[in-house]
């Protein structure tokens, strides 16, 4: 199994992508689909899905799972497999170069195992274009030789099952897209479920920990399974050395204040970026390059990893010319509104920008 860490990992504690401290994370995967909390819908889908599949002795259609980082796409994948029984074999997009290491994997497969492909928008086109005739007809089409001898055959494949999985569906190619027979997005989950998961993984960690301290952790968790785990480990530190081993409301409170995590688990960064639109850019719109250069982040990062979660919380909006800030969101920073046109003098950064 290989496990990337992603490329523009920050290390920020509340980043919804992989960073070094997430090891051991796979102890914390649910197996099951009654384990596996929250995202009713999609759950629901699957559970008739597999039953279908496995009453009809079938491999089960292609899925597509896509939603931001951290939200359970790799979990489900092994909770599919495990509950139809079947092999998984897991890799990503950037990881399979070549047509032939793809081939490779394909003809690997036994009947209905289960390939599961992460950020499979980033699969080259000559790789890519190896799946269509995998997904569709279980073939493998090979050519053989070069020039005018050239001549291609056609390989039978066991039938199986392609899960990919991406933050990033719109930039799927439309011929991939479509041959996905199941399609389900992973939405963020909301504080009850994380707590749920905060609870049980505390359970497996050996942590003690009491429902509101639980549900401190899951309020600053930006709807994230991984961030909540994450966050988990982060305040038992605190709370054996600062506390009595117990995690409260109170020893949450104090240990992620901190980590700089406020009430809503907002960090500096996106504190900077809602600052940015509202005193560099009037509240906005402004676009999303620009902004990502005005706060040194990639345009991808903002737009995968910290935008889900600011426009969950109607913080920000989209619109054709690019990104507003929201009165809530000058409210959370205990920033006068004022329609979202400048509000001079309140801060110095945009006094600087008015001399
Ligand atoms: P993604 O593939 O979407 O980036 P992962 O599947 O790797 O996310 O999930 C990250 C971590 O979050 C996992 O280690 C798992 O423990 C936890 N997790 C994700 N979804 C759930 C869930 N529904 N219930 C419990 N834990 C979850």
């Amino acid at each position: 199994m290989s496990i990337e860490f992603s490329d523009n990992s920050d290390e920020r504690i509340v980043s919804s992508t992989l960073i070094a401290d997430d090891d051991g994370e796979a102890s914390l995967r649910p197996r099951t689909l009654e384990d596996y909390t929250g995202q009713e819908k999609a759950k629901e889908h699957l559970a008739i899905s597999i039953e279908a599949a496995k009453l009809r002795s079938e491999a089960m259609d292609h899925i597509l799972l896509y939603g931001p980082p951290g939200l359970g796409k790799t979990t489900l994948a092994g909770v599919i497999a495990n509950e139809m029984g079947a092999n998984i074999r897991i890799t990503s997009g950037p990881a399979i170069e070549k047509a032939g290491d793809l081939a490779a994997l394909l003809t690997n497969l036994n009947q209905f195992d289960i390939l599961f492909i992460d950020e499979i928008h980033r699969l080259n086109r000559s790789v890519e274009e190896i799946l269509y005739p995998a997904m569709e007809d279980y073939a493998l089409d090979i050519i053989i030789g070069k020039g005018p001898s050239a001549r291609s055959i056609r390989l039978d494949l066991p039938k199986f099952t392609l899960i990919g999985a991406t933050t990033r569906a719109g930039q799927l190619t439309a011929p991939l897209r479509d041959r996905f027979g199941v399609v389900l997005r992973l939405e963020l989950y909301q504080p009850e479920e994380l707590m749920r998961i905060v609870s049980r993984s505390a359970g497996i960690l050996g942590i003690r920990i009491d429902p509101e301290g639980a549900m401190e952790i899951a309020r600053r968790s930006r709807g994230t399974p991984r961030i909540a785990n994450r966050l988990l480990k982060r305040v038992r530190d605190y709370a054996q050395v600062r506390a009595n081993g117990i995690i409260t409301k109170d020893v949450a409170d104090a240990a992620l204040d901190m980590l700089e995590v406020d009430e809503i688990g907002l960090d500096s960064t996106d504190r900077r970026m809602l600052e940015s639109i509202i005193y560099h850019f009037g509240g906005g719109p402004v676009g999303l390059e620009t902004l990502a250069a005005t706060i040194g982040e990639e345009a991808v990062t903002l737009e995968d990893v910290y935008e889900p979660y600011l426009l969950q919380l109607g913080f920000i909006n989209r619109t054709p010319r690019g990104r507003c800030a929201t009165k809530p969101a000058y409210d959370h920073l205990g920033i006068p509104f004022s329609g979202n046109a400048p509000v001079k003098g309140q801060n110095p950064e945009q006094q600087k920008l008015e001399l």
